[in-house]
């Protein structure tokens, strides 16, 4: 809720806007019950936008001075009187205290702008209640996911979008006008059942990014622990190195790349996984198992998520040469190098290792930004549907295989190293590509053609001998169904 102090300050002038006193005397009227925040920064984006708009208060004299001089502030039962279609700007608690209007209302459209304070998982909606307490009106729920501070500053700076739902086509068309005439974008959400899941709407905080937040958690702690155990606890046991000074930014910039290719290979694994079920069971008309359906939901927040762990991981490594241990480390190799009297300290496939390691990374970030870039719903819109499964498919897989190389050539042929298998766990580099290599693997044999034309023919709905089956209702009694097997 925004302050008081400043919804008195308002951003729209109603009186001074050139149109602000000419409503549409086509336009119908407006009333709104209630006089807080939310009712007058609605009566001044309606004033404002050609509406005649009535303001029922149960005060209406020590309330009209915040209102603009277009607006009438009378009582309630006036205001229901007057208006053709009634906002109900007061909070749900105190709907009981309307009782007497019920005459005034009848036949009217009535938009129940209320949120609730709580998530409302199973009991009938706000919007429903007070549709109960006047049958006579046609309830509308909507513009409660618009702030009072957005209606005054207009759409510009904030969500476009208003969630409108109700049982009455007429009366939800009239909603659907205020809310475009006042610069808003009105979604039709469906009957007044859907406005429990409207009201609920500004409750959600990240719906859809608990999962992949999660994994993206979990990931980062298991490879820190990882890491932590053979790069600092390791040595301090074993060696008596005191080491943890690598905790703040060395451990934690070989835990992101690790993180970042986990959770890009995540993206990728659930389609691979569909394709074979799909594969499997000969038809594309089979639900998938829950758990697929909502891994699938989850690509988009994974790879934004693998996309923020690998800008970090670029961050990070930019920012290892300006340490204070990597200055010290590299004057004392000077030093033993010029102890030792060794001029030259060039290993050629040291060289070409950290060229071609620091190369494909560089292109796997670059086009990890570009599938980033176009997930985001404003450039997707601009995208027709081939252009954007070939940046997110093709492009996807590219980025998957860069990023899988990227590992691979940094572990080189440590991986046959002994030492590096400390506490006889192996190296973080061998143990993350396990799941990319898997994934592309799998996506190579999807790609044979004996395969691909299956599940091509599959998606395009071929369905095996098996699965056809028609029952006519002589046949129930039958114990087996006949296979249809010419289509
Ligand atoms: P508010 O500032 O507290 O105003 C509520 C108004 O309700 C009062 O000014 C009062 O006006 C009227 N009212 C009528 N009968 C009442 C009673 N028995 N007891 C107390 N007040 C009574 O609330 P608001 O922020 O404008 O919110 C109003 C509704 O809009 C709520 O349902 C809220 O969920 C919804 N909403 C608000 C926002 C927002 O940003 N504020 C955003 C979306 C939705 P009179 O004294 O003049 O009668």
């Amino acid at each position: 809720m925004m302050p008081k102090e400043e919804i008195r300050k308002p951003l729209l002038r109603a009186t001074q806007h050139p149109d602000a006193s000419m409503s549409d005397p086509g336009s119908p009227v407006v009333g709104i019950l209630g006089t807080g925040d939310f009712s007058r920064s609605l009566a001044r984006r309606l004033v404002t936008s050609g509406f005649p708009v009535v303001v029922g208060s149960r005060n209406p004299k020590r309330c009209s001075s915040l209102f603009p001089e277009d607006v009438e502030v009378t009582s309630q039962h006036q205001a229901a009187s007057q208006a053709d279609l009634v906002f109900v700007a007061i909070h749900p608690e105190h709907y009981s205290t309307l009782g007497s209007l019920r005459e005034a209302l009848a036949g009217k459209a009535v938009v129940d702008v209320s949120n609730s304070t709580c998530l409302n998982r199973d009991g009938p909606s706000q919007a429903e209640q007070l549709a109960a307490m006047f049958p006579e009106c046609s309830v509308v729920k909507g513009f409660n996911v618009i702030s009072a501070w957005t209606l005054q500053t207009g759409p510009r700076d904030g969500s476009r979008q208003v969630l409108i739902c109700g049982d009455s086509s007429q009366a939800k068309n009239s909603v659907f006008h205020i809310c475009r005439s006042t610069g808003f974008h009105p979604v039709d959400m469906g009957t007044l059942s859907a406005a429990r899941d409207i009201e609920n709407t500004p409750l959600l905080l990240f719906p859809s990014w608990c999962l992949p937040a999660l994994a993206t958690l979990l990931l980062f702690l298991f490879f820190y622990l990882y890491n932590f155990l053979r790069d600092i606890l390791h040595p301090y046991l074993f060696a008596g190195k005191y080491v943890f000074y690598k905790l703040p930014v060395e451990t934690v910039n070989v835990t992101f790349p690790c993180v970042a290719l986990v959770l890009l290979a995540l993206v990728y694994a659930p389609g691979v996984l569909a394709a074979f079920l799909q594969l499997s069971r000969g038809t594309k008309y089979r639900l998938f198992p829950a758990w697929l359906d909502v891994w699938l939901r989850s690509r988009k927040q994974l790879g934004l998520c693998s996309f923020l762990c690998a800008t970090l991981h670029a961050v990070y490594s930019l920012c290892l040469p300006m340490r204070k241990s990597a200055r010290y480390k590299l004057l004392n190799a000077a030093f033993k190098q010029v102890k030792a009297g060794q001029e030259d300290s060039w290993v050629e496939q040291e060289v070409w290792r950290m060229e071609l390691y620091l190369s494909v990374g560089i292109l796997a970030l670059g086009l990890l930004s570009l599938l980033a870039a176009t997930s985001l719903p404003t450039v997707a819109n601009s995208l027709n549907w081939r252009e954007f499964s070939f940046i997110q498919s093709r492009l996807g897989y590219a980025a998957l295989v860069m990023a899988t190389l990227h590992t691979l050539i940094y572990g080189w042929d440590r991986g046959l190293d002994p030492e590096q298998y400390r506490f006889y766990l192996p190296p973080p580099f061998l143990l993350v590509a396990v799941v990319p290599c898997g994934v592309l693997l799998a996506r190579l044999g999807l790609a044979l053609p004996c395969v691909a034309r299956r599940l091509g023919r599959i998606r395009r709905g071929w369905e095996e001998k098996r699965h056809i089956r028609f029952t006519l209702p002589e046949d129930a009694g039958r114990s087996s169904m006949d296979d249809v097997s010419g289509v």
